[in-house]
């Protein structure tokens, strides 16, 4: 490593900065300068938007789910992320004959007139009754109310309870029993929904105002299910961390929400295709998945650190250890990467753990950060926390540019690809931010926010 120099950025310092090169150690110094350490010297480049085509999801055999898409400006994707999630093999069309090659076929996001021609809803009211089974997503019209077994379909966005029947949900653990919508003394609104009148059997779910909100109707062998909540619509509130105060529990606690729907879904599919599989959600065969991480965010955390990893490594577990890449003392903390930082990342390094990037600055204002020109580069970039709610010279792209250059820098890592963001603060800039800078990871949402069960974070 080159010689490093620490300097004093005091008035004295700044008049000594015309004089570059002359370094000043104190014992109170309020930045650290490795010598001939400067960059990034790429320029990071935000790609305009490019949405996903549902294309991506075609093809492959007819034991899958066939979702058929009468929408494509829905929130198709959501659903898509959810049916992989929980391991459910699933083909997307917006063809109803390819559609009719399988033997489980769910419309999303509607059933209508106007989204489906009349030979196709004709096909579609027939799948049952041959055998196979048809789930519908706000059946709102196009005269299939017989085949799903109700009168109408009533909406409103004031449902902010799903209860779940006791043959819907595994019940191993109260919070299975009622799911929810929204949040009734928040903003006061719930995700739209739809309830279904004089439903022919008794429903797998209810509101909280008793309407159906998930039907079921036998037909010989085949089976017609109508779904008054979009189940594409809530998947995304949870994996987009917009849940907007719908999880009962911010984090440490078990808010199973979309488990519980997905894991219906799967079971209607099992029960319909005697050739489905469920693949299995956790890696190798294995019960449970835990990924280990730690966030390196104040001045002695990077020399304990080490502690960690060492009973890490004795146990064969590789965690990933979020630096702060904080060259910088300011309100928050004095400065975490000092001369003793290169070592020590090696020594986590060489344990074979993952050295990824907590940001510089650790504001509690980064969800307000512009976006940046992508030129940030180290030593230049200074985000300065002068209080709670004040920050200065902080830019989106400077935290994750110049954190994740240091690192390569002084651990000599070939990549660093993993970024958590200081108290997990998400602005909507963040994905494309990631992306223009090279991350592919970022544990930006705790699991209950994204209204899956578990996580355990203690030190965010
Ligand atoms: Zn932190």
């Amino acid at each position: 490593m080159t010689r490093r120099l620490a300097y004093f950025l005091s008035a004295l310092a700044v008049a000594a900065g015309l004089l570059a090169g002359i370094a000043i150690l104190t014992a109170e110094r309020d930045i650290v300068l490795f010598e001939g350490v400067e960059g990034p010297r790429d320029r990071s480049v935000v790609q305009a938007r490019q949405p996903t085509s549902w294309t991506k999801y075609e093809g492959g055999g007819g034991s899958r789910l066939s979702v058929l898409l009468t929408d494509a400006d829905s929130s198709w994707l959501g659903l898509v992320h959810g049916l992989k999630s929980a391991g459910i093999p699933f083909s997307v069309t917006t063809d109803y004959r390819q559609a009719l090659h399988h033997k489980v076929i769910l419309v999303y996001p509607t059933i209508s007139g106007s989204v489906l021609r009349p030979e196709a809803l004709r096909a579609l009211a027939s799948v049952p009754r041959n055998g196979g089974t048809l789930i519908g997503s706000f059946v709102l019209g196009g005269g299939l109310q017989t085949v799903f077994g109700f009168q109408d379909a009533v909406p409103s966005r004031r449902r902010f309870r799903l209860n779940m029947a006791e043959s819907a949900i595994d019940a191993a653990d109260p919070r299975e029993a009622w799911l929810p919508l929204g949040n009734a003394t928040g903003d006061g609104e719930a995700i739209g929904t739809y309830a279904y009148t004089s439903s022919r059997e008794a429903p797998l779910a209810t509101y909280e105002d008793g309407g159906a909100a998930i039907i079921h109707r036998q037909v010989g062998s085949g089976n017609a299910y109508a779904l008054g909540i979009d189940l594409g619509a809530l998947l995304l509130k949870g994996y987009n961390n917009r849940e907007e105060g719908v999880a009962r529990s911010y984090v440490n606690e078990f808010e199973p929400t979309l488990d519980v729907l997905l894991r219906l879904l799967g079971e209607i599919y099992s029960k319909a295709d005697d050739r489905a599989v469920i693949l299995r959600p956790v890696p190798d065969g294995k019960d449970l998945a835990v990924v280990i991480s730690h966030d390196i965010d104040y001045t002695r955390s990077l020399t304990n650190a080490l502690e960690y990893a060492r009973l890490e490594r004795s146990l064969g577990i590789a965690a990933t250890y979020f630096i702060q890449t904080k060259y910088l003392k300011d309100w928050n903390d004095d400065i975490i990467l000092d001369e003793t930082a290169p070592g020590l990342l090696a020594e986590i390094r060489n344990m074979g753990m993952e050295l990824a990037s907590h940001g510089v600055s650790h504001s509690r204002v980064f969800r307000d950060f512009p976006m940046g020109d992508g030129s940030e580069s180290y030593p230049d970039y200074r985000p300065f926390v002068k209080d709670a709610a004040t920050t200065s010279g902080g830019t989106i792209l400077g935290e994750l540019r110049v954190s994740r250059f240091l690192l390569e820098q002084l651990a000599e890592v070939a990549a660093v690809t993993s970024f958590r963001p200081g108290h997990l603060l998400n602005p909507f800039a963040l994905p494309q931010a990631l992306d223009a800078t090279g991350y592919a990871f970022s544990s930006s949402v705790t699991a209950n926010n994204s209204l899956i069960p578990r996580s355990v974070d203690n030190d965010r």
